[in-house]
């Protein structure tokens, strides 16, 4: 048995009263790291560089072993990108290579930069028509019930390559089963944290880390997902918020796994 271990805070109230989304995890972990996780995500939430929140919600779920599914990590490579423009440029560029049409690319980049403030999840978008295919307005799709397989060895990884932060280890894997879901063509995200500046765009293919999608300082993220055509919208929901998912950490000589810069 493994247990889902999830959390979302707020600042001024909780979400439904209309607290500001400060932060978020997800996890997939066995009973003796239950209480060890629950305990960080508290303490992430109330030093969070957002924001102070005062709204906490913490949930854990039991799942049960034979519900999950196992997917591999994406190749992950970094593009140089100077700044921002350049970024967003070289990102639109991926998710049209991906099959995202250069109007929906286009339309759920600005999607993104018209925000007023993050949301709590994704948005899911018609990589054809760039249309918003979710009734989620400000709260999303949150993606849950997943985490890496052998953290260790994805410790080991992550550094070897230079990655260990906790926005790449977290993007990572909800990056590969994002790209796994039935109907997603590409994902464009950039974090919200202030000080984080780097984002990606991920398909089933590859994961491509722009060091610059954002300016510094913007405290505003979010994910889009852009979605096939005349894609099951209900299936997908369930994918993404309920279906289990451990993707495979890399072996710990980082073999497995191809890094390019
Ligand atoms: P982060 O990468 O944690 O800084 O998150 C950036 C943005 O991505 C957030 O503001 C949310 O809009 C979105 N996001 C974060 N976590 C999830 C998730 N589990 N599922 C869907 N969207 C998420």
């Amino acid at each position: 048995m493994l247990y889902s271990v999830r959390m979302r805070s707020a600042e001024g109230g909780a979400h439904e009263t209309g607290g500001r989304h400060i932060s978020g995890a997800e996890r997939l972990v066995s009973y003796d790291k239950v209480t060890e996780t629950a305990n960080a995500m508290m303490a992430r939430a109330f030093t969070h560089s957002r924001g102070q929140a005062d709204f906490i919600n913490i949930k854990v779920e039991a799942v049960r072993e034979q519900d999950i599914v196992t997917i591999p990590l994406l190749p992950v490579s970094t593009a140089a990108v100077k700044n921002a423009e350049a970024g967003r440029t070289a990102a639109k560029y991926a998710l049209i290579k991906a099959g995202v049409s250069p109007s929906a690319a286009e339309k759920g980049m600005a999607e993104l930069l018209a925000l007023p403030d993050s949301m709590r999840g994704a948005m899911l978008v018609c990589a054809k028509t760039g249309q918003r295919l979710d009734d989620r307005e400000n709260r999303g799709v949150r993606v849950s019930r997943m985490d890496i397989s052998d953290d260790d060895g994805f410790a080991c990884w992550l550094k070897k390559h230079d990655l260990s932060n906790i926005h790449v280890r977290e993007a990572l894997v909800l990056a590969a089963k994002v790209a796994f879901a039935p109907g997603v063509l590409a994902e464009l995200c950039w974090s919200d944290d202030p000080e984080y500046t780097t984002g990606y765009v991920a398909s089933a293919k590859e994961y491509i880390r722009f060091p610059h999608l954002k300016l510094y300082g913007s405290p505003v993220g979010g994910r889009v997902f852009f979605v096939k055509p005349d894609s099951d919208i209900q299936a997908l929901l369930y994918y993404l918020e309920q279906q289990p998912v451990l993707v495979t950490a890399p072996t710990k000589d980082g073999e497995q796994l191809a890094v390019s810069s």
